[in-house]
Formats: structure tokens, sequence, C-alpha cells
């Protein structure tokens, strides 16, 4: 290892859960570790050193990222003139802002898709709502689309089904893609990292696992429950995107599969990715330490899952508003196989993303019922109640 790359002092724009665990494994390595946020205290701040500040600010970027070697990001909405800017006084900055300006911009994304030839839902870009189905004719779309804010949605705020005509009242009023309903089958994600020298790795597909009729996501499952030959061809698109991209560091990949087995890109992430959490416990290389290594510029750590895993979020319970309790830990703690995470966010609120357990096991199946058990006494509630 080059001496110099591990005496940088990184700077991460966002201390949340995934700087927290970003700042964990560069703790192997005594790395310098500093987060930019705005919360006081943050999940990072237990471990990084903590600066108070808005990474969407030009000026607290700006100044944060002078006093660092190396600039790095666990979220995506963050300032990308402060970016360029710290990139033309010499810092260095991963993702680059220019990948980043594409991937903050699912309008972007999808023209990149378009251009590079490869799998997504049919699509076509919307400045004026009002004019939604004047498009919709002229490009041959009928009724059910969805509808997705170019900027700044998450977490499927931003995303919306119009089933018909009669939908239209609710439609965003900016700008937007406008997609083909896609009659998804499983929905995939692939990780993929790349190192400043061009070396590729991918990751195992990990599978969302839906609750059939509520639409709501159970849990994330690796391996993947599809085709060896599906598996490959998502690996080799996300090798192939993170280099089209030009990312050096992650890159998280999610993928619809239909119904007929067709693949598609739905959208990316340029970062550790919730996806990714279980490879902590599960693969030879951590995203975590594969992020730190691609942007330091080391060689790339084998991506290998050793064993199948369930990654279940803790979310905070309906009902339950204000100071964090976490229930039924101690059994869980006493069971093989059973990871938790905690991210240290003081307060509750229904379905806030408070934790994860990771349940690996030498079966998926065992892991499957280990799950089931858990999730009957593991809670986030709020004390307060
Ligand atoms: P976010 O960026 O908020 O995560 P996504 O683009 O991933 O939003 O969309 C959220 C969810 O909406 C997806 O996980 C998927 O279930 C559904 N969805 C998105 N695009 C389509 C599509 N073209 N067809 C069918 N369902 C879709």
């Amino acid at each position: 290892m080059g001496r110099s790359a591990l005496s940088y002092k990184i700077g991460v724009l966002g201390g949340g859960q995934l700087g927290k665990m970003l700042a964990q494994s560069a703790a192997d390595w005594n790395l310098s570790i500093h987060v930019l946020d705005p919360t006081e205290p943050c999940p990072a701040s237990i471990c990084a050193v903590h600066h108070k500040g808005d990474f969407r600010s030009y000026e607290d970027v700006l100044q944060f990222g002078s006093a660092m070697d190396l600039i790095t990001i666990e979220i995506e909405q963050v300032n990308l003139d402060a970016l360029r800017a710290l990139k033309k006084l010499g810092k260095q900055v991963f993702p680059d802002p220019e990948s980043l300006a594409i991937i903050q911009d699912k309008g972007l994304q999808k023209l990149s898709y378009q251009k590079w030839g490869m799998p997504t839902a049919d699509f076509f870009l919307l400045d004026d709502w009002r004019l939604l189905e004047k498009r919709m004719e002229v490009e041959r779309f009928d009724y059910p689309i969805v509808q997705k804010l170019r900027k700044d949605g998450y977490d499927g705020r931003g995303v919306q089904l119009i089933h018909s005509a009669q939908d239209l009242s609710r439609q965003f009023q900016a700008p937007s893609v406008i997609e083909k309903k896609v009659s998804i089958a499983k929905e995939i994600a692939v990780l993929a990292a790349r190192n400043r020298s061009g070396a590729v790795v991918t990751y195992d597909p990990v599978e969302m696992v839906f609750h059939p009729e509520a639409n709501l996501l159970l849990y994330q499952q690796t391996p993947a429950t599809i085709h060896e030959r599906q598996a490959s061809e998502c690996r080799k698109i996300a090798a192939d995107l993170i280099g089209s991209l030009d990312i050096v560091g992650l890159l998280a990949v999610e993928f619809f599969v239909d119904t007929t087995g067709k693949i598609y890109i739905n959208e990316v992430a340029p970062r550790p990715h919730n996806s990714g959490h279980h490879t902590i416990e599960t693969c030879i290389t951590s995203q975590y330490q594969q992020h730190l290594r691609a942007i330091l510029n080391l060689p790339l750590g084998s991506p290998k899952l050793l064993q199948p895993s369930i990654l279940w979020n803790l979310l905070g319970a309906e009902g339950h508003s204000g100071p964090a309790f976490y229930q039924g830990l101690e059994d869980s703690l006493s069971r093989d196989g059973v990871y938790i995470h905690l991210y240290g966010k003081e307060m509750t609120k229904p379905f806030r993303k408070m934790g994860h357990v990771t349940i690996t096991a030498p079966e998926l199946e065992s892991a499957v019922n280990q799950w089931l058990e858990i999730k009957e006494i593991v809670r986030v509630i709020s004390i307060a109640d």
C-alpha cells in the first residue's frame, strides 16, 4: 500500500448511516475521516470527525473540502459547483462532479442509457406537466405510466404510478421522466466498484423481496433467485455502466426483471448502498472497504459471497414518534448469524430507517426462517409514548 494514500485526509459529504459504516471500515486502516452533515449529532459522529454544515450549500462544501485531500459522498444530493471548484483547486473528488451531474438528474441518466444502448424502460422527458397527454399521444404511450421527478426524489418519493387520466390531478408539476410501466417480476441490485486505475469488480445480485399484495419491501436477499445467465447479464451491465459513467468508487445499479425475464436498468447510485449492507458480514470485502480501496487507488478486494443472507431494514414502528427504544435486542443477539446495526438516530418516527439486521445462514431458507422470528421480536418504538 502506498503510504501517501493512507495518510490522506478524507472528507465525506453526508454523515448518515452510510457515512458511519464507511468510517467504521476506514478505522481498520487508521484513515482520517471527516463528515459534513447538518444534524448534530449525526450517525457518523461516533466514529468520524463531524463538521456541522449543509452538503447542499456551496460555501459549506467548499470550506469543508478545502481542508481535505480527497472528497467523496454518501448521498447524491450535494452541491456540484462546490465539488467542481474543489477539483480545480487540485483536490481529488470521487465520484467526479460530471458523473454526479448525470446521476443527480434521472432524465440525464435515462438519456445516457439510451445513448449507450443499455436496456431501460421506454421513456420521454416532460418539461411542461400540462403537456403530458399531448406528449403521450405523440410518443404513443398508453396508461398506466410512471412519472418520476428528474431531481431530488429518493426512497420512492418523487415516483408515482398514473393509472389513467383520472389521476392527472396529482401529477408532479415539475420536470419529470415519463416511463412505460414495466410488469416487474423481480427487483435486483448489483454493486460494482472501480478504482482509479480502471480495475472493476461486481458483487452477486441482491433481490428485493416484496409483500405479494401490499407492495411493501420485506427484506433483501442474497443470492437473488434469478437465472445464472440473468445474474451474469446484470453484472456485465453494472461493470459496463461504471466504466461508461467514469465512476471511481462504488456504483449500485438497480434493475427490474419483467415477467418475460427481460432486464431493465432502473437507476444508479454512485456510493455505498442500502442493498450492500450485508457485504459487511457475507463477502470477502465489504462495500465500505471496497469504496475506500477504489478511491485511494488500492487493489480492489474480492467481492466473493461467502454465505447467503437476509437483510432487513429496521424501520420505526407505526404509531411511535420520539426518543428511540429498541425492543427485543437481547433475544435476537442470542441467535447465531444475527447481526444488529443501529444507526444512532435519537428520534424514531414511523418508517424511519433506524438500523438494519443482517441474518446469515448456510442455506437461504434457514435465514428466512430466522427472519420470520426476528421480525416478531425486534421493534423500534418510542419510550416517550
Ligand atoms: P427512488 O429513486 O425513489 O428509489 P425508483 O426509480 O427506484 O425511485 O422507483 C421506486 C419504485 O417504483 C421502484 O422500486 C419500482 O417498484 C417502481 N417503479 C419505478 N419505475 C417503474 C416502472 N417503469 N415500472 C414499474 N414500476 C416502476
